[in-house]
């Protein structure tokens, strides 16, 4: 069917016009390109539209219009339910477009969309700056910004939308648009959260902020049977900690690498990985309870340059694994939060499955919460409860781990992060959003995307 449609004018007239490349099932590139970071997901589309430039995304959105033909948008590919392919349509793809231009004086950078984490963390660092972002460099900017964007330094600088300052876009119409708080204002609420609902954004402008190149940075390991008393420790230590820190739990299986002592190998353990975003020597001195706290195993939370913090988790969420998730977030760790989580940590089965707790707050609880349309600023952690496994073997069984635990936080459940949902129907969407700014994300929808073109996302209906 998908041969047949492509078969056409409109395609010739695409190819004409385009300048990237175009990917059609049999060409060299083809499996490379339809691949997501998740392998559980396996889709085929018809066409794979490479752009090379603006003009290509005005191009191939025009000939997704044409044809009638689903249309994904894919930055880095790492949507968890693998938004950005589909089987039988058009994967707009922007990964060849990975610009980042720093203007060190005025202390901004300008990244094209398909840029990685990674990318633009080299490219500030070299300037002794940075942009708040995510925590594993492979991560697609463009997808983890337009959702809010959480990391180490969040805390510190807030959300990566809350330093971004300007976006260009292309609407459902093939205009470009800009969007900043004294342009196109109500486009660029919610475009801090509402996903790719909008557009195709080609380019991102942030501000940046002095940070490094050394951090106190790293993961604190303990048994997991110390795990209740570590984290209620924990909880009334981090409540006095400031927003120079940014923590994260992890519980997991133990992983066989070098630095890791054997005996540890495949035990399950828990973990507090840090991040002092403030100097080195007030770093040491604000962890220094923390490192005295009970017996760890392992400690390797010390200075290091930032960007060797920022790749630390990349070999723990490589692409190609099987990944199922559910989150949440929860307003404080309780007796009862913490109980639960030690019982279902207690039942991982998988040598892969790791799954963070993110602390959240300082600087991001004081944006107000209607400034942009992210909606997770009140939680005081979220709870991103991953099951991995190599392939399908396993990955049922995890899955239904990940979903377990799950419901056994309902209780506790305030909200979640639009961009930890994965295919949950409409109405996780708008708990996602809450009511009032559903509402106002419909309107923007009406507005500029009328026709749901772009839908493959955390569908925010016009109707
Ligand atoms: C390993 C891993 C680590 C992660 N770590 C973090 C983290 O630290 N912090 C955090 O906040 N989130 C994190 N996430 C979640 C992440 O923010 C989302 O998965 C996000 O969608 C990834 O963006 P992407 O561009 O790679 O995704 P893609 O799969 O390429 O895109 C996802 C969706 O974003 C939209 N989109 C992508 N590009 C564009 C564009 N140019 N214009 C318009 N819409 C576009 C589309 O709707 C698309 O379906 C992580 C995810 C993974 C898999």
């Amino acid at each position: 069917m998908a041969t047949a449609q492509l078969d056409s004018a409109a395609l010739r007239e695409l190819t004409g016009a385009f300048s990237g490349d175009l990917i059609q099932p049999g060409d060299g590139g083809y499996d490379e390109h339809r691949k997501v970071w998740n392998g559980s997901i396996d889709r085929h589309p018809a066409l794979i539209a490479r752009c090379a430039g603006t003009d290509d995304v005005i191009a191939a959105i025009r000939f997704a219009r044409q044809t009638g033909l689903p249309l994904a948008v894919r930055g880095g590919g790492h949507s968890f339910p693998g938004h950005s392919v589909c089987d039988g349509g058009v994967v707009l793809d922007m990964g060849a477009l990975t610009g980042v231009e720093v203007d060190p004086d005025a202390k901004t950078a300008k990244a094209q969309a398909g840029a990685l984490l990674g990318q633009l963390d080299v490219a500030t660092q070299a300037h002794g700056l940075a942009a708040p972002a995510g925590i594993v460099t492979h991560t697609g900017l463009a997808g983890l910004t337009l959702g809010g964007g959480i990391g180490w330094l969040m805390r510190k600088f807030g959300l990566t939308i809350d330093q971004l300052e300007s976006v260009e876009m292309v609407t459902a119409e093939g205009e470009v648009v800009h969007a900043s708080d004294d342009e196109n204002a109500d486009l660029f609420w919610g475009l801090r959260g509402g996903g790719g609902n909008f557009g195709v954004v080609t380019e991102f402008e942030f501000n940046l902020n002095p940070l490094g190149p050394q951090v106190m940075a790293g993961p604190i390991f303990w048994r997991m049977e110390d795990s209740p008393k570590l984290l209620r420790f924990y909880r009334d230590w981090i409540a006095e900690a400031p927003d120079d820190l940014m923590t994260i739990i992890i519980h997991r299986k133990a992983p066989p690498l070098d630095f890791v002592p054997q005996e540890l190998h495949g035990q399950l353990v828990v973990a507090v990985v840090s991040c002092y975003a403030g100097s080195v020597e007030d770093g040491e001195r604000v962890l220094k309870p923390l490192k005295e706290f009970g017996s760890p195993v392992l400690d390797l939370c010390e200075p290091k340059p930032y960007l060797q913090h920022q790749a630390m988790f990349d070999p723990s969420f490589p692409h190609g694994r099987w990944y199922y998730m559910r989150a949440c977030d929860v307003k404080e760790l309780t007796d009862d939060v913490i109980d639960t989580t030690v019982e279902h940590s207690m039942q991982i089965r998988s040598p892969l499955t790791a799954f963070p707790i993110w602390q959240m707050g300082g600087a991001v609880s004081r944006v107000a919460d209607d400034a942009t349309a992210f909606t997770s600023r009140g939680a005081g952690y979220t709870f991103n409860i991953t099951a991995m496994t190599e392939g399908p073997d396993g990955f049922d069984e995890e899955r239904e781990w990940s979903r377990d635990f799950w419901s056994a936080l309902s209780p506790h459940h305030m909200g979640v992060y639009v961009n930890f949902l994965m295919e949950e129907g409409e109405e996780r969407i708008r708990e996602a959003y809450g009511a009032a700014k559903y509402d106002r994300l419909k309107a923007l929808k009406r507005k500029y995307d009328p026709e749901n073109l772009f839908r493959l996302n955390q569908n925010v209906r016009p109707d």
